[in-house]
Formats: C-alpha cells, structure tokens, sequence
C-alpha cells in the first residue's frame, strides 16, 4: 500500500510514497505527514480469528494487512524483539483494577516507557532499509523523557543508522535524562537544549524539511530522518497492541466479542490515541476515545470547544513530562482522516501563523463522534479517582 500526504502535495514531491519512503523522509509536502493511502476494513472476522493468536501472530497478520514493502523475515526479525519483555508470551498483559476498569500494560520492555512496544521493531525495520539501500541515516529524536532512552536503546549499535537525541535539559526526570547519558554506543548523540519538548520538537521539524542542511549532509552520504511519532513507522506498531488489548479482555470474560469499550488513552503527541483510532477504524468496537491529559490541556480545549488555542500558552512542567507538549503532532492525521487534505493544511498553517485555529460546527461533531478528552492537575490527583472512585 501506498502513502499519502495530510496537507496536499507540492510539486517537488511525488504524490505517493511507499511505506520505505514514508518512514526514511516522513515529512511530507508543506511541512505534513504521510497516512496510508486507505484503511483495511478488517472487521470483527479479524478480531474471531485471532481470538487464540499469540501477540506476535496477531502482529504479523496486521502488519500484512497494510501491505508494506517490508520483507516477511525483517518483519519476523523485529517482532522478535517482543521475546525479550517481561513475559515472553504475553508483552502486553491486561490487567483488572476494578469491576469494568482494565490497564493495558505497555511497559514490560527495555526502557519500562510504552515506547518501546513501537520503537524496539521499528528500530529493526528502519536498520534493514538503510542497509538494503546502501544508505546511512542520520535519526534525529526530540525526547519530552521516554521517547528518547527508548530510540536509542532500539539503534544503539545498529548498522546504517546514528541518532541524535534532543532532550529540554532539566524537563525529564533524572531517570529518564540517565538511561539516555549513559549509553555509550558510538553511533548515539545525546544534546540536552534549554527549552521544552516543543522547541526541541520544532528544531527536529525544521530540520528535517530544511533543503541546505539536508543536501549537506547528502554530500556526506548521510540522510535524515526521525523517530518521532510523526514516523508512520511508529504508529503501525501502536495499532496492534490496542487489538490485542481488547482480545485479552474477551480471553478474560470482561467483554463479550462485539461489546464496545471506552478506551482512554493518556496523550500527548497523540500517536498512541492514533493508533486507537485507526484500530477502531479497521474492526475495534469502541464506543469512545477518552483522551487523558495533564495540565497542557490543549488537547481537551480542541475535543470539547473544537479550539485548537496556543496564542500566549506555554507549557507547565508536571510530574507526567511525557505529555508536557502544546503542539500535538498526530492530531493532524485525524483531521486529515475526517475533513480532508486542504481543510487540514488550511488549519496547520493557521496554527503555525496564528497560533490557533478552530474547527465548525459540524467538524466539531464529527470529533466529538470518536473522543471525548478530560484532564486533571496533579494536584487532583488522578482522572481515575475522578470517574472510578466517586
Ligand atoms: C509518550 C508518552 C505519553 C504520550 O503518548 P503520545 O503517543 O505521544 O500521545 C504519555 N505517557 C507516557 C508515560 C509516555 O511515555
């Protein structure tokens, strides 16, 4: 399958990608991303079939579904990285906390961050390319905390590839800041800048589509990519483990097959959210996306207004620096899925030279149809006590 681009396509670039190109230049015309050409409608035959699958075949059968221009063995390769979690037969267990509330475990991998159920295969996939090519890839990475250790340890010592990790210096936890200084791998660059995760993830951005810098380092026979989760490379990986999720509450009896849950996803750069989404789209019976934010609340302000408002709004550091962002990449691919390339290039330059933009009415329904979204300060507490224990 091929991929398209969510703001339209400028001349310079060809209108559609393979999954390879997508993820070795995933900035796409006008400064967009690139989003798959369409969906597999796989519906609920799908989810029967791999009723008893183990996470690993589960995986393989969706990954074929879109087609990529993946081999089967770097595909087999990657998602054998899934071995090394905690539990080799189940790396995402799901777990009861009450009557009706299940935690989906994502941090049973190396880092202990969910990012490594999309980076450690990724980082796979992305080496293979490189060398297939014959090319050397420069893999830049902005790091609000967790993406960062996670990139690393995923290229750390991979052929054809070097990273370097942009972290705001004192915006992580010591933890985090750690596991990223201390790995000490020829091929990782670590650089903490005085800043939050936004400018970090705005110099990436800027750097990816720059034509100077980027020929520049083409003389050196080196090309430049990301692995943020404006990497489609990552999301196809966070689609599988909401499917696997929900299957693992059918195994439990916690839901009957068919029966629709709410899936509240905590967010930020909204990839994780994305990969409900497009898991929704393709055969998961939810009712809702909750989108669970802390103080940088912006994401809740555009489900529940349809105002996507940054003008004079900076970022709060919290106790969850993972979501400690403003500009919220993956949005874009969901409203590019609802209203279409123009409508949403329209709206990302409206942010980028206003600093705001807002969605209809009707738009504003549409969104409400799939999320609603909910925050709360630390000083709250948790969403969780809110909705769960009053
Ligand atoms: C990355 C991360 C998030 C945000 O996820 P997105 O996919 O960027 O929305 C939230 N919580 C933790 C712990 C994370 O590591």
């Amino acid at each position: 399958m091929n991929f398209i681009q969510t703001r339209g396509i400028d001349i310079s670039r060809p209108k559609t990608v393979t999954f390879s190109e997508a993820i070795l230049a995933p900035i796409a015309s006008f400064g967009g991303l690139y989003v798959p050409e369409s969906l597999a409608n796989l519906g609920s035959e799908f989810l029967d079939k791999h009723l008893n699958s183990s996470y690993k075949e589960l995986a393989k059968d969706m990954l074929e579904r879109f087609e990529i221009d993946i081999e089967s063995d770097v595909i087999d390769d990657a998602l054998a990285l899934y071995d090394s979690f905690d539990d080799k037969n189940n790396p995402v267990p799901v777990v009861k906390v009450k009557e009706n509330l299940y935690i989906s475990e994502l941090y049973h991998g190396p880092t202990r961050a969910f990012k490594d159920m999309a980076l450690q295969p990724f980082g796979v996939v992305l080496s293979s390319i490189a060398q297939k090519r014959g090319e050397n890839y420069l893999i830049l990475a902005a790091t609000s905390g967790d993406t960062g250790p996670a990139a690393l340890e995923t290229f750390k010592n991979r052929a054809n590839v070097q990273v370097a990790c942009l972290y705001p210096y004192g915006g992580t936890s010591d933890v985090q800041r750690l596991q990223m200084v201390t790995e000490d791998a020829k091929n990782l660059k670590v650089i903490g800048i005085h800043g939050v995760f936004d400018d970090a993830q705005n110099a990436l951005k800027k750097l990816l589509a720059n034509d100077d810098f980027n020929a520049e380092l083409k003389s050196k026979n080196v090309s430049l990519s990301a692995a943020n989760s404006v990497n489609f490379g990552r999301i196809i990986f966070q689609i599988i483990y909401h499917i696997h999720s929900y299957l693992e509450l059918v195994r439990q009896d916690a839901i009957s097959m068919g029966e629709k849950v709410y899936l509240n996803v905590p967010s930020g750069n909204f990839g994780n959210a994305l990969g409900a989404y497009y898991a929704s789209k393709m055969c998961l019976p939810v009712e809702k996306i909750i989108i669970s934010s802390n103080e940088n609340n912006v994401l809740t302000k555009l489900i529940k207004t349809g105002k996507y408002d940054l003008r004079g709004a900076s970022v709060t550091g919290t106790t969850s620096p993972a979501m400690d962002i403003l500009k919220s990449s993956n949005i874009e691919r969901v409203l590019f899925d609802m209203f279409g390339d123009e409508r949403t290039r329209e709206l990302m330059q409206k942010l980028e030279t206003e600093n705001f933009y807002e969605l209809n009415a009707k738009e504003l329904e549409q969104l409400q149809t799939q999320f609603d979204a909910d925050f709360c300060t630390g000083h709250e507490g948790s969403l969780y006590k809110r909705y769960f224990c009053e």
